[in-house]
């Protein structure tokens, strides 16, 4: 048995996730995701897949780190 430190749940399948060498405890992902997903700089979601990141600024995707870069001015070969 152990508390989830965001929502306070008391749950037998709690479990632990080691973050920059913390320790944290979740009952859900949901709740996991919350505490220590990183947030795209760009667009503001939560990156809860591989996500892109460039020069330590975390983006959701390719595209929100083009655009986070000011690439805007550069020639873009994919315009599909
Ligand atoms: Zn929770
Ligand atoms: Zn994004």
């Amino acid at each position: 048995m152990a508390t989830c430190e965001v929502c306070g749940n008391d749950y037998d399948k709690s479990f632990d996730v080691v973050a920059a060498g913390a320790t944290h405890t979740f009952d859900s992902f949901e709740c996991a995701i919350h505490a220590i997903a990183p947030v795209c700089e760009h667009c503001g979601c939560k990156v809860i897949g591989h996500g892109t990141e460039v020069d330590g600024h975390f983006y959701c995707c390719a595209h929100c780190a083009k655009h986070a870069e000011g690439a805007e001015d550069a020639p873009v070969a994919d315009r599909a």
